[in-house]
């Protein structure tokens, strides 16, 4: 593999640093949520997905590189037979130093058995994906998963000593109906709750434009019951955070329809096939899988060629009869 070399560091064509890559190490999943995946789903065959090794060897080239937070995606990651064995080979480069922190985004429903070996790994938060508390539309928009598991996969989370945020993604309707429940909820138990834009990618056989919702009308609707300010917590990342007097929490606003992060954005995503996607909102990506496996010289020239075309900013056009922005399901890079 290449030495680090301060000319390896991560630098786009904007100037803006990468230091943050999510990694998808799958792109099944045991629930088929309907802003993300279509009922009846194609996935890619086992063969062609990188090896647990290769994840691992990928993901340390990117460390060399200046990664310094690495978050496994899916898919659904805890799906990925013996994915543990991948966080535990990448532990020991938060043991250097070289990585600040290991983490993962997931479906909650694995949690009650890993949470443990999570921690013991020295994950120290997890992102839990949970949009209703009800059992019953819990059921509909995952169209299969039994809210339970992840109510128990939370508790096992938080007994191993795991910070949580729950992601929920915000959408008409029912959801608007049960926000306030879900902020007492997600504060009431010391975690913080993020809100997320739902992004036209991929098929998913439902009709978005009458689900959209834009964050700021929410933010708009929830100012009339609760007492919002701007938080400074910054994470690097898209959200922008606003504090809730009566409860003390924190709530995050991910809000990729206005676009208004992509000046700051400083990640990376790669397919669990070992394809590097320079931007989500954009098709463009570079395939790193031959080279990882037979001439790992050429990942760095691969690597900056992926970065030259990382765009200034996405698009995503959400008017009634459009077609998705990028045909690509969310399911294949996970956020
Ligand atoms: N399976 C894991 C989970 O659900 O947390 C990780 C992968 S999932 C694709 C990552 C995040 O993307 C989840 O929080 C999910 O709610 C969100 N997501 C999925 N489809 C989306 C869409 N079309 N727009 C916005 N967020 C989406
Ligand atoms: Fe699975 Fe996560 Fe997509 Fe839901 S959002 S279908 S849990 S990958």
């Amino acid at each position: 593999m290449p030495f680090d070399t301060p000319s390896d560091r991560l630098t786009d064509p904007f100037g803006r640093r990468i230091t943050y890559l999510r990694l998808s190490v799958t792109d099944r999943c045991d629930l088929r949520c309907t802003y993300c995946m279509s009922e009846r789903m194609r996935f890619v065959p086992k063969a062609e997905l990188l090896s647990l090794e290769e994840l691992a060897l990928l993901s340390e080239d990117f460390i060399r590189r200046g990664v310094t937070k690495l978050r496994l995606t899916g898919g659904e990651p805890l799906v990925r037979r013996d994915v543990i064995q991948l966080f535990s080979a990448l532990s020991r480069h938060l043991d250097t130093g070289a990585l600040e922190e290991l983490t993962l985004t997931t479906n909650g429903t694995l949690l009650s058995r890993f949470a443990r070996d999570l921690a013991a790994c020295g994950v120290r938060r997890v992102n839990v994906s949970l949009d209703t508390l009800d059992p019953a539309r819990y059921r509909a928009v995952t169209r299969r998963g039994d809210i339970s598991k992840v109510l128990a996969g939370l508790d096992a989370a938080q007994a191993a000593g795991l910070r949580v945020k729950l992601n929920a993604v915000a959408s008409r309707g029912a959801f608007e109906a049960e926000i306030d429940d879900l902020i007492r909820f997600a504060h009431g138990r010391g975690m913080d709750l993020s809100l997320i834009e739902e992004m036209p990618l991929g098929e998913t056989g439902t009709d978005r434009p009458d689900r959209f919702l834009r964050l700021d009308r929410l933010v708009d609707d929830l100012g009339k019951r609760w007492t919002l300010s701007p938080d400074r917590k910054s994470t690097g990342g898209p959200a922008r955070y606003l504090h809730i007097t009566e409860t003390g929490g924190l709530l995050g606003l991910i809000s990729p329809l206005s676009c208004n992060f992509c000046a700051s954005c400083n990640r990376l995503r790669v397919s669990a096939t070992g394809k590097l996607y320079p931007c989500m909102g954009d098709d463009g990506a570079v395939d790193l899988r031959a080279a990882l496996r037979d001439a790992p010289e050429r990942i760095g020239g691969l690597i900056r060629t992926a970065l030259a075309a990382k765009p200034r900013h996405h698009f995503f056009d959400t008017r009634a009869g459009s077609t998705p922005a990028v045909m690509r399901h969310m399911s294949v890079l996970g956020g």
